[in-house]
């Protein structure tokens, strides 16, 4: 296979975008986790993972992966309110690679230090939360959800001050780009006051045209190219909503600046999986209002694909903007409805097929049951007398008998087989979910020096319709004191 190319094709052709930066160096940093598929399929030198090797080629001067290193600038709607002076704070895009097989991926650097965008923050990353980045964004690939991912993380000795003193960790990620919706809302909204709404500063220009060249090249081909990579972003934002709704996974943070113009999900922060199923939960605790909460995801993706949609008036007329954005509900629903009744095996949305989800997902919430383990439940029977013997397990069990009636009679109605139904439900409903108490003592381990459990639910969540049983402690869902933790913003 040919070795990844090296290229900084942003920071070579935006250099008034950027600030160039060096990561700066940590006490003691120690690699703890190399994710191996990534890197082979990213093509990088095998020799590159010795610990001596990689910090010198992150922390010396102009190594292949510092040369060019920068600090992107760009703002955000941050809980609503524009917030312009954001950027890579504590990140630092190392380089661009083209893979062996010519995908464009950046290296980011998550951690690497202060940057002019630090706003007098240490430019850190705390242990936990990169703990927490690594786990939920495999966690979420493994199960089909499009996220940047984790390639390394490397701990370390230097100690930097949240709600108390903890230790600075460093994570490369990778992602096609880390073009935010806030990039582009920065430089549209840099501008001389009073100048019309209609009007491109040269550096929006500058950015829209190296993002339809670089990212968006089909878009080039139709009669409006910026119009089609916004429809392109407006229909990949509201799938990848729309998965996050059937997965039960709350972001938590969807301000702008953590939205990726890709469709991926992007900057974690406080986020959770369900534990309980209570459709209007708040897993940010620094999110006083709900603004947030897991029933908002939806309405939120559309109200930033709007913010987004701002920076694209110069280029596309407002009527256009507008049917643009009427597609996102629709696409948005369409994929959930797929995406929910192929969660009890079938193929064809139909009324009825969508009235039984309806009569399910009521049974999950009163009172509330575990929302993965109820789906995984599903799984494994040899005939439908043992699927209506959960019935035990429920309170209201005259709407259990009525759900489960619906979904025999749609399985017999859209010719699916019992074997064929199971081995579905198998493929689609995930054993080992990521659960905030087992991310907790995953971290504590590591906070003591012991990465086994880490590497054990890592391999969990790689694997995560398989039911190992040397991992089954990963599988099981929370005890009364352990649900429902929330975190917040500061990490
Ligand atoms: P986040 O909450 O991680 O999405 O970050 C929001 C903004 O704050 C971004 O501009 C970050 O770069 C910046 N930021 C967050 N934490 C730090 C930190 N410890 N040091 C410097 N900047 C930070
Ligand atoms: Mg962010």
């Amino acid at each position: 296979m040919p070795p990844a190319q090296f290229v900084n094709t942003y920071a070579d052709t935006l250099p008034d975008l950027v600030t160039a930066i060096k990561p700066t160096a940590v006490y003691r940093p120690q690699v703890q986790i190399i994710n191996q598929a990534l890197w082979h399929e990213l093509g990088l030198p095998t020799a590159w993972q010795d610990n001596d090797t990689l910090m010198g080629l992150l922390f010396n001067r102009d190594s292949e992966l510092t040369k060019h290193s920068v600090a992107q600038k760009y703002g955000g709607h941050q809980f609503g309110q524009w917030n312009p002076q954001l950027g890579d704070g504590r990140g630092v895009l190392l380089t661009e690679l083209i893979t062996p097989d010519q995908q464009r991926i950046d290296l980011h650097l998550k951690g690497a230090g202060p940057t002019p965008y630090s706003r007098h923050a240490d430019g850190r990353a705390v242990l936990r939360s990169t703990i927490r980045e690594y786990l939920a964004s495999e966690a979420l690939y493994h199960i089909g959800i499009p996220t940047s991912r984790a390639l390394c993380l490397i701990s370390s000795a230097e100690p930097v001050y949240r709600e108390q003193q903890e230790s600075a960790a460093l994570l490369i990620r990778t992602a096609p780009s880390h073009l935010r919706f806030g990039t582009f809302e920065y430089f549209y909204h840099d501008r001389p006051a009073g100048s019309s709404p209609d009007t491109a500063p040269d550096k929006l220009i500058q950015l829209m045209n190296y993002t339809l060249n670089t990212h968006f090249p089909e878009a080039l081909a139709a009669d409006n190219p910026h119009l089609a990579m916004l429809t392109s972003v407006i229909s990949t934002t509201a799938q990848l909503v729309a998965k996050w709704q059937v997965a039960g996974f709350n972001h938590g943070v969807m301000n702008t600046d953590n939205m990726s113009i890709h469709g991926i999900t992007f900057d974690y922060g406080p986020f959770a999986f369900f534990d309980d199923f209570e459709p209007h939960y708040i897993c940010n605790k620094s999110d006083h209002q709900g603004r947030y909460r897991f029933s908002q995801q939806p309405s939120i993706g559309l109200w930033n694909l709007n913010a987004l949609a701002q920076a694209f008036r110069p280029f596309v007329d407002v009527a256009s903007l507008t049917d643009a954005l009427d597609q996102y509900e629709s696409i948005l629903i369409t994929q959930y409805h797929q995406l929910m009744v192929s969660r009890f095996g079938l193929n064809d949305v139909t009324d009825s097929a969508l009235a039984m989800v309806a009569m399910f997902m009521e049974l999950l919430q009163n009172p509330a049951r575990d929302y993965h383990h109820s789906f995984r439940q599903l799984c494994g029977h040899s005939d439908w007398q043992s699927i209506k013997a959960l019935r035990a397990e429920y309170v209201d069990i005259t709407l259990f008998d009525q759900w489960v009636a619906a979904w025999e009679s749609e399985v017999e109605a859209q010719q699916i087989d019992f074997a064929t139904l199971q081995a579905r439900l198998s493929g689609t409903n995930p054993h080992t979910v990521l659960r905030n108490h087992h991310a907790q003592a995953v971290i504590e381990a590591a906070q003591d020096g012991d990465y086994s459990l880490f590497n054990a639910y890592l391999s969990a969540l790689s694997d995560p319709y398989n039911e190992q049983s040397k991992i089954e402690r990963f599988a099981s869902a929370p005890v009364a004191q352990d649900k429902g933790i929330a975190l917040s913003c500061s990490s």
